[in-house]
């Protein structure tokens, strides 16, 4: 089947962006728009995707889309073949919602108390179902295109889940694909950071052993308040002294804990936070610090620590062919001047991150909008991600599954990149 092309001149003030969009996706449009709508207003939180996967599947299997349930307990992967190359590529959307009660009263508001898409993966699903729709029944490409939905993005790493499960054995594939709305950049916009995007995300609790007295005998004592202050201050130039001024680094204690008496030391104290970097080697110089610092600072007073440093997500790298490529297609979507590729990276964190680490790929923001875009009986807050007055934009359905069928049928159609 031919693919029709159609330059779309969207006005918005006096600003215009010309887009290249793919004619029966925008067609499909409506469509697209009742399957994001029908997500959002049931939302499921981590690893509990069951009706969300039951959807997800169903619209690929009704599409004549063969699907691999079960990897990462709610995962569900369409493999859509043609032609016989071996070649194959994947592209990554998340399911999962969460913990939150939402303050839209707009029709499609969510059903279930206490939990909303306030992250947009109600979008991000919808998009990937679009590329997926037209991919299946226009495809114009020789290999396959696996569309995966992981759950638990949330900090749950259902991208992780999945390869554990096997993701990438069952599904062999040259690189992989991700994409994330982003608030406050120009509706339909593409972004990206070449190399470190997002930061990895850790967690420290500390634990000081000390010795408790009264008050007023603080020469019986081995005060953990003491310690624990003079280790938080020695911690704070782990940034400044120890990283190097062109990485960057955050170090954050967010709760310090003891004691229970105006008249009491102590006998222990504990403190936790959350530690983030671009690179593997500044975090392991970081937790490396902590350590030593915790260790002998403790050890100086009498005192002893045990210390965890627990790693969640790891910083997401962008791969620099993968990325080039990728800049190159999202021109070809959204026009030179609807590709930003100076974003800042974020503090933010992502496991799909974690897929990244196995694959080469890239991930990439689509831009929002400023939340104007949202209906009567919005919340009263910004249109900001894991605010409870936020909501998908539903204009980015047809830029966002363009992209992605352009990605995938311009990766299968070029040589190999590495
Ligand atoms: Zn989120
Ligand atoms: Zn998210």
């Amino acid at each position: 089947m031919q693919i029709a092309d159609r330059r779309h001149a969207r006005r918005r003030g006096t600003e215009e962006t010309h887009m290249k969009l793919i004619d029966p996706i925008l067609e499909f449009h409506d469509e697209l728009k009742a399957i994001r709508r029908a997500i959002h207003a049931n939302p499921e939180l981590s690893y509990e995707e069951a009706q969300t996967a039951d959807l997800v599947a169903q619209k690929l299997t009704g599409w004549g889309i063969p699907v691999i349930r079960g990897l990462g307990k709610t995962g569900v992967v369409g493999v859509i073949r043609r032609g016989n190359s071996a070649r194959a590529v994947g592209l990554r959307a998340d399911m999962d919602a969460l913990p939150l009660q939402e303050h839209n009263s707009f029709s499609h508001k969510s059903r279930n108390d206490g939990k909303m898409h306030a992250c947009g993966h109600d979008g991000h699903t919808a998009m990937l179902l679009g590329a997926a729709h037209y991919l299946a029944v226009h495809g114009n490409f020789d290999g396959t295109v696996y569309v995966i939905f992981q759950p638990a993005e949330e900090g749950g790493g259902g991208a992780k889940a999945m390869m554990d499960d096997g993701l990438f054995e069952q599904c062999p594939m040259e690189a992989v694909f991700g994409m994330h709305n982003w608030p406050n950049a120009k509706a339909g916009c593409l972004g990206v950071v070449p190399g470190p995007m997002m930061a990895s995300s850790n967690e420290f609790e500390l634990v000081i052993d000390g010795k408790g007295s009264h008050a007023a005998q603080p020469h019986l004592s081995i005060d953990p308040v003491m310690v624990a202050v003079q280790i938080a201050q020695s911690w704070q130039t782990i940034v400044s002294r120890n990283t190097s001024p062109l990485d960057s680094a955050v170090l954050s204690i967010t709760q310090i804990h003891t004691g229970s008496a105006t008249n009491i030391v102590p006998d222990s104290a504990s403190m936790i936070g959350t530690v983030r970097t671009f690179t593997l080697p500044v975090l392991d110089m970081i937790e490396r610090r902590m350590r030593e610092i915790a260790e002998h600072t403790a050890a100086a007073f009498g005192a002893s620590v045990a210390f965890k440093f627990l790693r969640n997500y790891p910083p997401l790298i962008n791969h620099k062919p993968e990325t080039e490529f990728a800049i190159g297609v999202m021109k070809d979507v959204v026009g030179d001047s609807g590709v930003l590729v100076d974003v800042e990276p974020t503090m933010g964190s992502e496991d799909f991150a974690f897929m990244l680490q196995q694959k080469p790929g890239c991930y990439v923001f689509i831009g929002n909008g400023d939340g104007t875009h949202r209906e009567h009986g919005h919340g009263l807050g910004p249109c900001n991600l894991h605010n409870p007055s936020y909501d998908f934009n539903d204009e980015l359905l047809p830029i966002g599954a363009s992209y992605w069928v352009r990605l995938a049928e311009q990766f299968l159609a070029q040589p190999p990149l590495r």
